[in-house]
């Protein structure tokens, strides 16, 4: 599924870690040449950016992961 140049990689990303959402997680770049990021589209955080999609879906998971 691709929504205007962003690949949505749900199935890779863990859940929001603040509003908990799952499905409409998206991840891009903000700018040409910038890093990437994920992005939730509920409560419009981010976690980035980072120079590859992999390093960006990693820095989300382990964000996601430290839920206090
Ligand atoms: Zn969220």
């Amino acid at each position: 599924m691709v929504v205007q140049g962003h690949r949505t990689m749900s199935e890779e990303l863990k859940s929001c870690p603040f509003c908990g959402e799952a499905k409409r997680l998206f991840i891009g770049q903000p700018w040409e040449g910038g890093n990437y990021r994920v992005s939730c589209q509920v409560c419009w955080c981010a976690a980035g950016g980072h120079p590859t999609q992999a390093e960006a879906i990693t820095a989300w998971n382990t964000r996601a992961g430290e839920k206090a």
